[in-house]
C-alpha cells in the first residue's frame, strides 16, 4: 500500500496505532512532490523543512501518547496538507497568484489554517490559483498553470487548482482552497476529487485575501466525502475575526454520514441539464441520479427560473467588491511596489500596471464601472435585486425537497489555453456553481464516473447551514459506486486507466 494514496483518516488510524509515523508518511509525500510535481505544477511554496519539523512534533506527541494510553489526539495529528495561496499563513510566503504580492509573508495565520495547526496538520506547501481566485483554470496564475493529473495537456479546473491537482496527484493528503464561484467544487470535477463548499458564514474568511466578500468561503477538497466531513468539523464555526461568521452549533459531521438515503427527497433543476454540456457529462450525470435512485431516493423535476441570470449578476456583483477590495494593493502597504516613481500617484498607477494580470484588470474595470455613479442603480442595485429572486427560487425549491443534484461543471476538463483568449468562455464553466455562491448555500461535487476517460462531478446542493444532509447523500453515492478509489495516471492525452479503479 502507498502511503501518498491514503485517505487523511486511513493515515490518522495507522498514525495512531504506530504503524507509520508522521515523518515517515511526510516523507514519502514530500517524494512524491519531488517525483510528480515538476509536471502537475500543483505547488507555489514548498515548505519541507516546517514540514519535517511539524512531523516530528506529531511524532513526539504520537508517542507519548501511546505511552501514556492518552486516547483524545487532535484529529490532524501528523497528516500532511497544502493550503491555497490566497489563504495568509504566517511567515510563509502569500502570493494569491499574483506578482503584487510577491514575497509577501503574512504576519498571521488565517482562521482556518490555526485550526488546522491546532489539529495537528503538517504544511506541506501553498498551492497554485488563478490571480486573487478569479479564474476557473488555474492558466491566470501571474507564476505558472497547473496541470490536471488525468491528462497533464489539460487544466486542472481553478481556481483552486493546485490544491484539487494536489490532492488528485497524491501530493497532499487533503488540502483548503476557496469557493467565490465554484473555486473548489469545479476543479474537484475536473480532477476526479470530493471538493465541499460550506454555506456563507460557516467558515471563518479571517485571513482569506478578499476577492468578493459576499460570495468567498472556504472550502476542502479531499480524495473522499469522509474527509471532507472531518475537516469540515475542524474548520467550521464561531469566529470573532469575522463578523460574517454565524454563532451556530457545528454538528459533528462525520458522524451524520450514513449509507441510508432512502425516502430522501432530491431536487432536479431542469436549468442544469441546458445547451453547451458535453453529452459524455450528461449521460454521467444521469446514470449518478439513476444511481440515487436506486439507493431509494426520491427524484424530482424542480426549476430554478432564474438561473440564466447568475452569470451576469456573479459578473457584477463579483468584479464590483474586486474593485473595491483590491484597491489596498497600491505599492504602499503590501507586496510590490513599483521602483522610481517620483509621486504617489505615478506609484499607485505603475505598481498596479506592473503587479496586476490582464484578467484582475479587467475586473477592477468592470466593477469600477458598475459601481461608478449614474451606472450603480442599473447595473450593480439591478444585480443585487436579481440576486434575491436566485436566492427566492432555491428556497421554493428546497420546500419540496431535501437537496438538488446537478452536474458540477458542464464540461470536462479542457485542454490548455483552449479557453484563454475568450473571457465568456472561460466564465461559463462555473455556470452550474455560481448560483450557489449567490444564493449563500452550500454544495459539494463527489466524482461520478468518466467521460472521453477525464472525470466529471456530482454536484449535491444543500439548504443553508445543512451541510449534513449533503455529506449524507455525496457519502451514500460515493460508497456505492467505485470512483473515488480512480488513480489518475499523471501522463498526456491518456485520461482513466479502468485498471486504477
Ligand atoms: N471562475 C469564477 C471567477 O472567475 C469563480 C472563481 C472562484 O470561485 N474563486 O470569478
Amino acid at each position: 500500500m502507498e502511503l501518498t494514496s491514503l485517505t487523511i483518516l486511513e493515515a490518522g488510524r495507522l498514525l495512531r496505532r504506530g504503524e507509520v509515523s508522521a515523518v515517515e508518511l511526510t516523507e514519502s509525500v514530500l517524494d512524491r512532490i519531488v517525483a510528480v510535481d515538476n509536471q502537475v505544477r500543483a505547488f507555489l511554496t514548498l515548505t519541507p523543512e516546517l514540514a519535517l519539523e511539524q512531523a516530528r512534533a506529531a511524532d513526539e506527541r504520537l508517542t507519548a501518547a501511546r505511552r501514556s494510553g492518552e486516547g483524545d489526539l487532535p484529529a490532524l495529528l501528523g497528516i500532511p496538507m497544502a493550503v491555497k495561496d490566497v489563504l495568509c499563513t504566517e511567515g510563509v510566503p502569500t502570493t494569491c497568484g499574483s506578482r503584487i504580492l510577491e514575497g509577501f509573508l503574512p504576519p498571521y495565520d488565517a482562521t482556518v489554517v490555526a485550526r488546522l495547526e491546532q489539529a495537528g496538520y503538517v504544511l506541506l506547501g501553498k498551492t497554485n490559483t488563478d490571480e486573487f481566485a478569479m479564474g476557473s483554470s488555474t492558466e491566470n496564475s501571474a507564476y505558472f498553470p497547473t496541470r490536471n493529473p488525468w491528462d497533464l495537456s489539460r487544466v486542472p479546473g481553478g481556481s483552486s487548482g493546485g490544491s484539487a491537482a494536489a490532492v488528485a496527484a497524491h501530493e497532499a493528503l487533503g488540502a483548503l482552497g476557496t469557493d467565490t464561484g465554484g473555486s473548489v467544487r469545479q476543479p474537484a470535477a475536473l480532477c476526479g476529487v470530493v471538493g465541499l463548499k460550506p454555506t456563507y458564514g460557516r467558515v471563518s474568511r479571517y485571513g482569506l485575501v478578499a476577492f468578493a466578500s459576499s460570495l468567498d468561503q472556504v472550502g476542502t477538497l479531499t480524495r473522499d466525502v469522509a474527509d471532507s466531513a472531518l475537516l469540515l468539523s475542524i474548520i467550521a464555526g464561531h469566529d470573532a475575526q469575522d463578523s460574517t461568521c454565524v454563532d451556530l452549533p457545528v454538528p459533528n459531521y462525520l458522524e451524520a454520514l450514513s449509507p441510508e438515503i432512502a425516502g430522501l427527497r432530491i431536487g432536479v433543476p431542469e436549468e442544469y441539464f441546458g445547451p453547451g454540456m458535453d453529452p459524455g457529462v450528461e449521460a454521467t450525470v444521469r446514470e449518478a441520479l439513476g444511481q440515487l435512485e436506486a439507493l431509494g431516493a426520491r427524484l424530482e423535476r424542480v426549476s430554478l427560473p432564474h438561473t440564466s441570470y447568475a452569470l451576469p449578476v456573479y459578473y457584477l456583483i463579483a468584479p464590483a467588491e474586486a474593485s473595491s477590495n483590491l484597491a489596498r494593493y497600491d505599492g504602499v502597504k503590501y507586496g510590490h511596489a513599483a521602483p522610481g516613481a517620483d509621486e504617489l500617484w505615478e506609484l499607485y498607477k505603475r505598481t498596479r500596471g506592473e503587479g496586476f494580470g490582464a484578467e484582475v484588470k479587467r475586473r477592477i474595470m468592470l466593477g469600477t464601472y458598475a459601481l461608478s455613479a449614474g451606472y450603480y442603480d442599473a447595473f450593480y442595485l439591478k444585480a443585487q435585486k436579481v440576486r434575491t429572486l436566485i436566492r427566492q427560487d432555491f428556497d421554493r425549491a428546497f420546500e419540496k425537497v431535501d437537496v438538488l443534484a446537478a452536474p458540477t461543471s458542464p464540461t470536462v476538463a479542457f485542454p490548455i489555453g483552449a479557453r484563454v483568449e475568450d473571457p465568456l468562455q472561460m466564465y461559463l464553466s462555473d455556470i452550474y456553481t455560481l448560483s450557489l455562491n449567490l444564493a449563500g448555500l452550500c454544495g459539494i461535487s463527489v466524482p461520478c464516473g468518466f467521460a472521453d476517460g477525464l472525470p466529471v462531478g456530482l454536484q449535491i446542493l444543500g439548504r443553508a447551514f445543512d451541510e449534513a444532509t449533503i455529506l449524507r447523500v455525496a457519502y451514500a453515492y460515493e460508497q456505492s459506486t467505485p470512483w473515488h478509489t480512480c488513480h489518475p495516471s499523471l501522463s498526456v492525452g491518456q485520461g482513466a486507466d479502468p485498471a486504477g479503479c
